[in-house]
């Protein structure tokens, strides 16, 4: 048991609250078993097309006209983006336009049932004891923060967000910079020492805990083997004893 008397729970997610499983097993493929159809019905949307120029200019194009060899709406055209996603998928390139354009498919299976996203099975009582019990609850993920939002608000437990007060994500800059640590807990007007940061990633606690957070290093089914010895370990979030 870890006894906690600060005001703010600071979670990771994937391997944290979400088995790492969900994103590489389900999240990715149905990203990829749904590209085709997504612009297919939806290319001709002003912010599609927006993602359709960002994609353009991570392929080092200025515009999809010089792009795209057919009318990106046309039936061809899809096809061949189409082609373009699945390649960059396959090689894992993180890319703003791919990542944007992943977003609006995973919004739009969230949005319409098929899509539920994987909460460990204590998660939805914790959230719901710490605030109750007075905590601010907040996430730490390199997702962003719209899709931190559709996934708690679309999990197999139902919607998570009613118990959680912020989102942030690398635009505070990366998990295992000191600095982020600081500029999040700034944003949530409140001492680093009144923060407690878990999640399975030895050096994103060492850098949270490098401005004097308390950490809890997460271990789950499915996460990478650690021998670190730095951070306490939780295996169920149930552990933790908030006291005011
Ligand atoms: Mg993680």
């Amino acid at each position: 048991m870890m006894a906690w008397s600060g005001r703010v729970i600071l979670l990771d997610i994937e391997g944290t609250v979400s088995e790492i499983a969900f994103v590489h097993q389900v999240l990715f493929p149905y990203a990829r078993q749904n590209v085709e159809g997504f612009l297919g019905s939806s290319s001709a949307r002003p912010e599609v097309r927006d993602v359709i120029e960002l994609m353009a200019k991570d392929a080092g194009a200025s515009h999809s006209s010089s792009w795209c060899p057919f009318p990106v709406e046309s039936p061809e055209g899809v096809a061949w983006l189409v082609q373009q996603v699945h390649d960059w998928m396959d090689r894992d390139a993180k890319l703003t336009g791919l990542k944007a354009l992943q977003g609006f498919i995973w919004e739009s299976g969230y949005r319409d049932g098929s899509l539920r996203s994987h909460i460990f099975p204590e998660v939805p009582e914790c959230l719901k004891r710490w605030t109750s019990s007075g905590q601010t609850v907040a996430i730490y993920s390199s997702g962003s923060r719209a899709a931190q939002k559709l996934l708690f608000a679309h999990t197999t437990a139902g919607d998570l967000t009613p118990w959680i007060s912020a989102y942030f994500d690398t635009t505070s800059g990366g998990k295992r910079e000191t600095t982020s640590y600081h500029t999040i807990a700034r944003q949530l007007g409140v001492p680093e020492s009144s923060v407690l940061f878990l999640s399975d990633i030895p050096e994103e606690l060492a850098a949270a805990a490098g401005v004097g957070m308390s950490t809890g290093l997460v271990i789950r089914p499915g996460n990478r083997a650690t021998d670190d010895q730095r951070h306490p370990r939780i295996h169920s979030l149930e552990e933790i004893t908030v006291s005011q």
